[in-house]
């Protein structure tokens, strides 16, 4: 089971890695998650994408691929991950693509989360996130069980500081230029899976599943 899950920031496709890692045992790799704990810890990486991130740009190409490369090489990939957030960009796509190929692997399953720009806007507005384990909650639409606290880490939640209003909109015509194009690439290629992500977190999470078990029956 090699998923990829797409769409704008904001359409809800960490929530539903979670759910998809809580549920089927697969890691969720999350490259924003990667590339926040990289600047957590300061090390050579995240200090080189720090500024990039605040900004709201992608990070290059070629040091994602290889932060890609490396975590998919790992031993609890072997039978599979939940791609989140990768690919971002053609060339992203291209070469995971290829890697995949030399091992005569592919990718089984392309969600694409659709979720109108308003809509997008008002989650980034309520969305909070554990830094460490990465869950995010949202303080109406999906809170956690205690104010301010991550269920499953008992960790502080934060505001992301990328989800300030400004930075927000530069990240969406980022999404608009470089991103949207990967869905075409997969769409020509007859592989994109299109789900309403406008539906509430669990009932996105059932017409996921079913086109993952359906596929398996
Ligand atoms: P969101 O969940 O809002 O879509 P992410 O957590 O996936 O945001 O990403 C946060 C930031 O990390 C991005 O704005 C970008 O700077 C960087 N980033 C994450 N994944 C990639 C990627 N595949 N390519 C380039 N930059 C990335
Ligand atoms: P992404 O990873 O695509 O940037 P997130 O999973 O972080 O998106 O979701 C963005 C915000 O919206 C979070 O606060 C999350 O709790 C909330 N959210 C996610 N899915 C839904 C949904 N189906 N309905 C309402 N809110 C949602």
């Amino acid at each position: 089971m090699r998923v990829v899950l797409m769409g704008p920031p904001g359409a809800g496709k960490g929530t539903q890695a979670d759910l998809l890692k809580e549920r089927s045992g697969k890691p969720k790799l999350s490259t924003g998650d990667m590339l926040r704990a990289a600047v957590a810890e300061g090390s050579p990486v995240g200090k080189q994408v720090d500024e990039i991130m605040k900004r709201g740009d992608l990070v290059p190409d070629d040091l994602m691929v290889a932060i890609i490369e490396e975590r998919i090489k790992k031993p609890d990939c072997a039978s599979g991950y939940i791609l989140d957030g990768f690919p971002r960009t053609v060339a992203q796509a291209e070469t995971l693509d290829k890697m995949l190929k030399k091992h005569n692997l592919a990718l089984d399953h392309i969600f694409y989360l659709d979720v109108d720009e308003e809509v997008v806007v008002e989650r980034f507005a309520g969305r909070r996130v554990a830094p460490k384990s990465g869950r995010t909650y949202h303080v109406r639409f999906n809170p956690p069980k205690v104010t301010g606290i991550c269920d499953d880490s008992g960790e502080e939640l934060v505001q992301r500081s990328d989800d300030k209003e400004e930075v927000v909109r530069h990240r969406l015509t980022v999404y608009r230029e470089q991103t949207a194009p990967v869905l075409e690439y997969y769409r020509k290629q007859g592989r994109l899976e299109t789900v309403d992500g406008m539906q509430p977190v669990e009932k996105v999470y059932e017409a996921i599943s079913q086109r993952l078990h359906g596929a398996a029956a």
